[in-house]
């Protein structure tokens, strides 16, 4: 067993960690007031060459493995889980492509979008109104017109959505079908994609969201990804790939609490001395910690499990429940250790709070991950001998 990195993954770790300490960490609070795309520090993470990680050299980009992706995100969603969120949104709105695309297709949509001077951006376009959880409900229609295709719907809660010039759009082909009707289409900005309602929320102020509206949409037929109706298998598998990058920013917030409420705790006097000797405050840290610890390695395995294309579905889902779970713990943690001051705008921890809670919550609730966990963790244990059997009315009962 071998937990190194190697050195082209430890360059990147380090990389990104050097980039966050120049220019995420001390701007970050104060980008954040303005509550907008942070364009200026993005494009600089485009030129450090942080963004675009896992699309093929045979399109332009590095081919880089997820584990690199987890450690870009772990570093930068220490400096900020906003701008982390605005970096590391290409590699979700492009995974389906990178999944299901031909070579050719990515050449003609995403290398020109990748391998400019100026960053350019994709938008993952899954969920609209009725259709959060219950991807399947999806009500955008994509019709057959001769050689192209008509799309209608509207996409809400779409991240980068008003920066991007690439839309990666679930649509149904085949609505009887729920499900197995979906398919997924690559639209160009251009093909009159128009921008609905910004959203406006607590927190992860330096990422944006909002709704995209297509109207009699036409796009030519090489715009399907894969084939007709195989666009929840993508989804699927896509976000088997990004959970980790989730989790993996998740931890990056979880050891920026850690580090902030261990800081404070050292210098803080109570009583005497430094808050941080009290037990009450020590044990609360070492949770932390342990937290974190824990949340890091089950995020790089389940990424390394999928760089090895081993299935991940199972320990990618509860790499983000872990990790989302303990980031939201430990910044509440840190704002308690912090006292009146946790509270307090000027101070770290509650923006920690305000940027965990949407960690929870995008790219699959931690709730549905459980349910993708849960119901893998019935279906590992029902087929073990493990000597014992359940009895249930006099019979053996079968668990699924
Ligand atoms: C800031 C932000 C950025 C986002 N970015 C994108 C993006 O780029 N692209 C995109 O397509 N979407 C994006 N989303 C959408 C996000 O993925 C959805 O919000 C999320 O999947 C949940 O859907 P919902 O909000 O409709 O909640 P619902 O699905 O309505 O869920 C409501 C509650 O019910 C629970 N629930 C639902 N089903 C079950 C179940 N089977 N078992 C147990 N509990 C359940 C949920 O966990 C939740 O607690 C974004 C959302 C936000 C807020």
């Amino acid at each position: 067993m071998d937990f190194s990195l190697s050195d082209k993954e430890q360059k990147m770790w380090e990389r990104s960690k050097a980039f966050t300490y120049e220019h995420i960490t001390p701007r970050a609070h104060e980008l954040e007031k303005r509550d907008e795309f942070p364009k200026e520090v993005v494009q600089k993470a485009y030129e450090a060459g942080l963004m675009n990680l896992h699309i093929p050299t045979e399109a332009g980009g590095p081919g880089l493995s997820l584990v690199t992706e987890t450690l870009v995100s772990e570093a930068t969603g220490y400096g900020c889980a906003g701008i982390a969120t605005s970096v590391m949104c290409n590699n979700l709105a492009f995974a389906p492509l990178v999944i299901s695309a031909t070579t050719e297709q990515l050449k003609e949509y995403v290398e020109p979008l990748i391998t400019g001077k100026e960053a350019k951006f994709g938008a993952f376009c899954l969920t609209e109104r009725t259709a959060g959880s219950d991807a399947a409900a999806v009500a955008t229609k994509a019709e057959r017109d001769g050689d192209e295709y008509l799309i209608n719907g509207v996409k809400c809660f779409i991240t980068n959505a008003p920066q991007a010039s690439l839309f990666t759009v679930f649509a149904s082909t085949q609505p009887e079908l729920k499900h197995k009707g979906l398919s997924v289409f690559m639209v160009p900005k251009s093909r009159a994609v128009k921008i609905g309602l910004i959203e406006k929320k607590v927190g992860q102020l330096n990422s944006v969201q909002s709704e995209v509206i297509f109207e009699d949409v036409r796009v030519p037929r090489n715009c399907l990804v894969g084939k007709e109706g195989e666009g929840f298998k993508i989804a699927m598998m896509t976000l088997d790939k990004t959970r980790a990058g989730i989790a993996a920013i998740a931890t990056g917030v979880a050891q920026r609490a850690v580090d902030e409420a261990g800081k404070f705790a050292s210098v803080r006097h109570q009583f005497g001395q430094p808050i941080g000797r009290f037990q009450g405050i020590s044990f609360k840290l070492a949770e932390m910690g342990a937290r974190t610890f824990a949340a890091r390695w089950m995020t790089r395995y389940s990424a390394w499990l999928a760089d090895n294309d081993l299935p991940n579905s199972k320990d990618s889902s509860m790499a983000k429940f872990f990790a989302a779970d303990a980031a939201m713990q430990n910044a509440i943690e840190a704002v308690q250790i912090m006292g009146g001051y946790g509270y307090i705008k000027e101070y770290p921890a509650e923006k920690l709070m305000r940027d965990a809670k949407l960690l929870q919550i995008y790219e699959g609730t931690n709730e549905v991950q459980r349910v993708v966990a849960g119901n893998a963790v019935i279906k590992e244990s029902v087929n073990l001998d493990t000597g014992f059997h359940v009895k249930y009315d006099g019979r053996d009962a079968p668990l699924m």
